[in-house]
């Protein structure tokens, strides 16, 4: 089981389910010629088994050539909401984190083409590498802040999270209208352009504005 790391909070909080927006900055949806989603997100999960945290290496599978990384907030739910309103959402999002949707591409492409679920290039050991949750009480988010990822010391990712399609309390309230979110879910809401290849070597760091940074490396 993997419990959750917060800053300035020692309660023990195990990793519920991942819930994942995709396509969520116009940007990125482009990047990879995809339509942008306009009224409702695009939805996929990751199981709490994927879970590391900043610090410890990411495992690049065997089976795949291409191995990309995406920046995104993370979205700590704490506490059960099904069907909320907007205040309900934002009143269920008790914190955030800076998280990676560590995805293989190659897989991704082919999975789209033959029309079957992404499950594969989005779910193996180490695909969601995360930060401490900074809880609400500690920073309320003011929706702007920088989102950057860097490889080897140079910038890939940069932008704001001002340029989620969705925002933060509306990923919420769309994924509770299908599914109940729990206490301990996290929910990475998209990534930005600029997302490239990694290969065994590689030091990621990633941070968003007054959340905080991760730093990982990836190995065989
Ligand atoms: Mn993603």
């Amino acid at each position: 089981m993997k419990y959750l790391k917060f800053k300035n909070h020692s309660e023990q909080v195990s990793v519920g389910k991942i819930v994942c927006v995709g396509r969520n900055y116009a940007a990125h949806a482009k990047e990879l010629g995809n339509e942008i989603p306009d009224e409702f997100p695009i939805i996929f999960l990751k199981p709490a088994s994927n879970v590391i945290f900043s610090g410890d290496n990411i495992i690049h599978p065997s089976y795949s050539e291409n191995l990309q990384h995406e920046v995104e907030l993370v979205l700590y739910i704490g506490e059960d909401i099904k069907n909320g309103t907007d205040e309900q959402a934002e009143k269920a999002i008790y914190g955030y984190t800076v998280g990676l949707d560590m995805t293989l591409r190659d897989l991704q492409f082919k999975f789209k083409e033959k029309g079957e679920p992404w499950t594969l290039a989005k779910c193996f050991d180490t695909a969601a590498v995360l930060g401490d949750v900074v809880l609400k009480k500690d920073y309320m988010l003011r929706g702007n802040e920088k989102i950057l990822l860097s490889v080897n010391g140079t910038t890939k990712q940069n932008s704001s999270i001002s340029n989620m399609i969705f925002n933060a309390a509306q990923c919420v309230k769309h994924i509770s209208a299908r599914m109940t979110l729990e206490k301990g879910d996290l929910v990475f809401t998209g990534t930005p352009e600029g997302v490239s290849r990694v290969i065994p070597g590689d030091k990621i760091e990633a941070s968003i504005e007054n959340i905080g940074t991760i730093k990982t490396q990836i190995s065989k």
